[in-house]
């Protein structure tokens, strides 16, 4: 197609950037995927013929709330409740863009994850949930990022109060090709016009004050067992996180059901955020001893049980539900496939019209090792 993509994306060599692009389709229509960042362009990017919706940016975190936030921000800034799901990027590609041969069907609003791909099933849980169409008619040029949450989540599964399956909260607004942000009020204001549903705010203080909102927000989110939260900047540009214990326990337990796939992954940046949060807070020794035993049992427990699970000859792996048409299963059960995981259907039934499966991505390397060091093989170390 024939735009510059050298200047699109700020790149001397856009044959060297596409180099690092993957191919992929969504009903027979081809797009590109970045699923690194390459050359200044974000995760995420995704080209489908003259159309592109840029990568949602990374968030840096910091491990003290004094001063990391004042150091951070040098104007008001905007704390909102971070959800722990999967990062959507909603997009309305329109046919005329995409091109793809002489087909003119429409596209309609098609759903990105982080690393750019367009998820059939996510696309039809966002287009049933949200009033996309009279946004789109508005705003052709924005893209809704939010996260996907909920229990019946075939990459985050995570529960929260009055989400039985799965919903969808936004918490950014941005321009689909360059991916600047809309300013935090402007978003807000503009997400509850059209009613889309979006992530909790904890109100808007300068520097200074939003570290004891911050520890607020973030005692109170520790003891519902949430995540934590984002700082935002006015013109929503620059943004921080930070996380509760909980979150860095529940983190470590699923990590460590799984040991030999994730545990090595996970361990020593959660334990690095408990050591700066235990500082900060000041604990005195009993209290930084409770958070210990905390630790080291979100450690040893699940890992146990796995284990034992595999000894008795079961499968192991990620445990998902997902419900919805009996089709768009097929597809995200493919897309799994595709993508090379190691699916399990553990059970496949009809509820009224909806069909429900729960599945397993297969630990492989868990299930391998454990097996092997059950029977008594060694490790050189
Ligand atoms: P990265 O570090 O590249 O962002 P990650 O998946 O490890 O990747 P997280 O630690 O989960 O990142 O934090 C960033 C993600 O948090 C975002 O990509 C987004 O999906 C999610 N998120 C949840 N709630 C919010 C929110 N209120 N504002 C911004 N992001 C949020
Ligand atoms: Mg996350």
């Amino acid at each position: 197609m024939g735009r510059d993509w050298g200047a699109v994306f700020g790149v001397a060599d856009e044959a060297d950037l596409f180099e690092h692009f993957e191919r992929g389709a969504y009903r027979g229509r081809e797009y590109r995927y970045l699923p690194d960042a390459r050359h200044g362009v974000e995760r995420g990017t995704a080209v489908l013929g003259d159309a592109v919706v840029r990568g949602f940016p990374s968030i840096p975190r910091v491990l003290v709330l004094d001063p990391g936030i004042p150091e951070f921000f040098d104007g008001p800034v905007t704390v909102e409740e971070k959800l722990n799901g999967y990062n959507v990027r909603v997009a309305d590609v329109r046919a005329d863009e995409w091109g793809a041969g002489d087909r003119d069907d429409p596209v309609g609003p098609l759903a990105f994850t982080r690393s750019g791909h367009v998820c059939r099933y996510t696309t039809e849980v966002v287009r049933e949930g949200c009033d996309l169409d009279a946004f789109f008619a508005d705003h052709p040029d924005l893209v809704v990022c939010g996260e996907l949450v909920g229990p019946e989540n075939p990459y985050t599964a995570h529960d929260y109060d009055g989400v039985d399956s799965v919903a969808f909260r936004a918490f950014d607004l941005r321009d689909r090709e360059t991916g600047d942000p809309i300013p935090v009020d402007e978003r807000r204001a503009l997400c509850e016009r059209y009613g889309f549903e979006q992530v909790r705010s904890f109100g808007t203080y300068e520097p200074d004050r939003a570290v004891d909102a911050v520890a607020d927000a973030i005692d109170e989110l520790d003891e519902r067992g949430r995540e934590g939260v984002v700082l935002a900047s006015a013109d929503g540009a620059d943004r921080l996180k930070y996380t509760t214990s909980a979150i860095h326990r529940s983190d470590l337990e699923h990590a460590f059901a799984l040991p030999f796939d994730y545990g090595r992954d996970f361990v020593f940046s959660r334990v690095i955020r408990e050591v700066f949060q235990a500082v900060e807070r000041d604990e005195d020794p009993a209290e930084t001893r409770e958070r210990a035993r905390k630790l080291g049992e979100s450690i040893l427990l699940p890992a146990v049980e796995t284990v034992k699970a595999v000894d008795r000859g079961e499968v192991v792996g990620e445990d998902h539900r997902v419900r919805g048409d009996p089709a768009v299963l097929d597809a995200l059960l493919a897309q799994f496939r595709d993508q090379g995981l190691d699916v399990h259907v553990r059970d496949d039934r009809r509820e009224g019209d909806e069909r429900v499966v729960e599945f397993v991505k297969r630990a492989g390397a868990t299930a391998d090792k454990t097996a092997h060091y059950l029977e008594g093989g060694t490790l050189d170390e």
